[in-house]
Parts: C-alpha cells; structure tokens; sequence
C-alpha cells in the first residue's frame, strides 16, 4: 500500500493570504478520490467559517512562532484530529489512520497504551489519555511492519507540516 499524503501549504486555500507565525487557521482532511490518498487543505479563519466544503476530520492548528512550539502544537492538533474522527465516528470507517493517529498520540506522550489485548487474529489496544480519565479503544489494522514505519512518517509529516517551518 502507498499512501500519499499532501501537506498543504502555509496559505488560505480559498483566499491565497499566506499565515503569519503564532497565527491560528484550520486543517481539514480530504480523500482526493484515489484510495487511501489524503490531502490536508488549510483554511484562515474567515474562510473556514464560510465551510469552504465537507471534510471527514479537522482541526483547528497554528502556525509555530518558533522552533520551541512546534512540538506543541503539533501535539494539539494531532489530538483534535483524532477526536474529530473519533466523535464521529468517521474514524471507523478510515481504521488504518486512526491506528496510526493513536501511535503518533502514544509517541507524543499524549496517550498511554495501558493494555494490549486479542481480539480475534489481531489485537486491540486500550488507551488512556495523560493527565484525564478518558480511555479509547483502538484496533490494530494488522498492518505489516514496514507498512507501519511508513505511514507513522506520512502522518507525522502531515501534522509537522507546512506552518510548522520544518
Ligand atoms: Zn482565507
């Protein structure tokens, strides 16, 4: 499998206005038709509001201000997607990025993987988020090894990027 991810880029897709740092905008996540192909589409504000078209995940991101936020923020808006496909629900129907979501999640340190159990051939695994009660369940898309490594940097890469000034 290939999954192609487009970053989108430090600009309103719909007005062109570039983003300043520390400025906040908002990232939707869309299919571009292909399978398993995602584009990250970056919206400012006013734009956003005016629900330039149906994504199935977004989040509200920023722009770092400086090399010591990046890593902030890149948490924050890892979290929200998550939640946005977990809400509703649309993360059951894509299960391949919301297991690689919750890795990036446990990698950031944002979840804990507290169990591992069987469910059936695979396995499913149980998350605790840091700092709050709130558990969510996850199961393993039985993806290869390989296959993991790459998506972890497709994704990872998505969220790192393009405001991120990496
Ligand atoms: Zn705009």
């Amino acid at each position: 499998m290939d999954w192609k991810i487009d970053k989108g880029a430090a600009a309103c897709l719909a007005c062109g206005r570039g983003f300043s740092p520390g400025e906040e905008f908002f990232s939707g996540l869309e299919e571009t038709g292909a399978e398993e192909e995602f584009a990250r589409r970056d919206f400012c504000p006013a734009c956003w509001a005016k629900g330039p078209r149906p994504f199935f995940s977004h989040w509200r991101t920023k722009r770092p201000a400086g090399q010591g936020e990046v890593t902030f923020v890149e948490r924050a808006s890892l979290e929200e997607c998550f939640r946005s496909l977990w809400e509703s629900g649309e993360g059951a129907k894509r299960p391949k990025l919301l297991y690689v979501l919750a890795l990036l999640l446990v990698r950031r340190k944002v979840f804990r993987l507290e169990e591992v159990e069987r469910e059936g051939l695979g396995l499913r695994l149980k998350l605790k988020r840091v700092g709050s009660t709130e558990r969510f369940t996850v199961d393993d898309p039985r993806l290869g090894l390989t296959e993991v490594d790459a998506l972890l940097g497709e994704v990872g890469g998505l969220f790192a990027g393009p405001g991120s000034g990496r």
